[in-house]
């Protein structure tokens, strides 16, 4: 005899059904040209799998801190330093399953029931979906369409309960780069208000005009957040890493104690290997940046954005809804993902140019036949 339970209210309207319904597309059709999901180009490095399968052989598979190994600290806290100007303590750097579990242990670890977390809008679905899952109050703050901050939208809505803004440079879905400028007013105004700042650099080798800058080695009260998925072509090993004010690492790791108990002792190891060399040439990604700006140009969109990461999020022809526009291009055989997975705005597409300069083209190809039909 079975009863009925029913989800916690926390979950009960929690939708992350766009992502599944790829996942589901993708099974249906036959050879899908995928500029859908998030993939890197080409698979994990050879040597950072050798390191991986090396931890196995070695028997390096049992439980290790719950925030990470000393040495994969210790090479992160030498890589802060180098590439992005930040000073840290091996003992402030906690490495987590991933971002994204990451940045939920994060919002857990620092927000109290209605605290305001700004969250630009279009950005990464977990930004702004995790809120309610901590309690707190969603203030999304738009950057179209030039996907830039607004520095005085950001002014104008902060309040006193505003505890956390959530930045992401390069930019999932647009591409876009926050140069440094506004990168140091942002700090003055965080400051200012006493906020703390998330930055994820997830994407800051993907860079392909100018260069990265890290808030956080300006602004201490940043919470910076990197990972192994896209840099090392590693997004099945569930790896990354989050640093910040002390406090905030401890209650981190309190927490993941008991949440994960500890990232995978074989990723850590590979993760270690990975950081010996440098992440994954950008070349090929270049070409198929402009590829994808000359093409959308061409047929007639007006590509904004697209300065780093691997995306480019353009606006429907003729107003069309994103998902009747996906659901052509899927006719097609090409997946995109619909803007509304990021954005409040349900006319925008994503577009990945992840994949090989040949499948990118075979999809921008679709994206010129399917422009002008009705
Ligand atoms: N942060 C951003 C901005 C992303 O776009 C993604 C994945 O697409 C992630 C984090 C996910 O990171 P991880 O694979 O470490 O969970």
């Amino acid at each position: 005899m079975y009863y009925i339970h029913r989800s916690s209210k926390r979950l009960r309207d929690f939708d992350s059904s766009v992502f599944q319904k790829i996942f589901q597309k993708q099974q249906t059709l036959k050879n899908p040209i995928d500029l859908s999901v998030g993939l890197p180009e080409g698979p994990t490095p050879q040597y950072i799998k050798d390191a991986g399968i090396q931890a196995i052989q070695n028997d390096l598979t049992e439980y290790t801190p719950a925030n990470g190994i000393p040495a994969l600290r210790e090479a992160i806290a030498s890589k802060l330093l180098e590439d992005n100007d930040i000073a840290i303590d091996t003992t402030d750097i906690t490495i987590v399953p991933g971002l994204t579990t990451g940045l939920l242990m994060v919002y857990l670890a620092v927000l109290d029931p209605g605290d305001e977390v700004m969250v630009m809008d279009p950005s990464y679905p977990p930004y702004h979906y995790l809120v309610p899952i901590a309690d707190a109050v969603l203030k999304r703050v738009p950057t179209l369409p030039n996907f830039q901050l607004d520095l005085e939208a950001i002014q104008a809505n902060i309040t006193d309960k505003t505890k956390l803004i959530v930045i992401n440079t390069p930019n999932n879905p647009t591409g876009a780069v926050y140069p440094k400028e506004d990168l140091v007013k942002l700090a003055e105004i965080a400051k200012k208000h006493n906020i703390l700042i998330i930055s994820d650099e997830m994407y800051e080798s993907f860079i392909y005009e100018g260069s990265h800058f890290s808030i956080g080695s300006i602004y201490p009260n940043t919470i910076t957040m990197n990972g192994f998925s896209k840099a090392y072509a590693m997004t099945g090993w569930r790896l990354g890493y989050v640093t910040g004010p002390t406090e905030i690492i401890k209650a981190i790791n309190q927490l993941q104690q008991y949440a994960v108990f500890c990232s995978s002792s074989i990723a850590q190891q590979a993760a270690l290997a990975a950081l010996s060399r440098p992440t994954l040439p950008r070349d090929s990604y270049a070409k198929k940046r402009q590829l994808v700006k000359d093409s959308l140009e061409k047929a007639g969109y007006d590509v904004q954005g697209n300065d780093g990461a691997y995306y480019t999020f353009f606006k429907t022809p003729q107003g069309q809804k994103d998902i009747d526009f996906a659901a052509k291009a899927a006719d097609h055989n090409l997946l995109l993902l619909p803007g509304r997975a990021f954005s409040t705005e349900e006319t925008y597409v994503r577009l990945s140019y992840g994949g090989t300069i040949e499948t990118v083209q075979r999809g921008l190809d679709i994206i010129t036949e399917i422009t002008n039909q009705a």
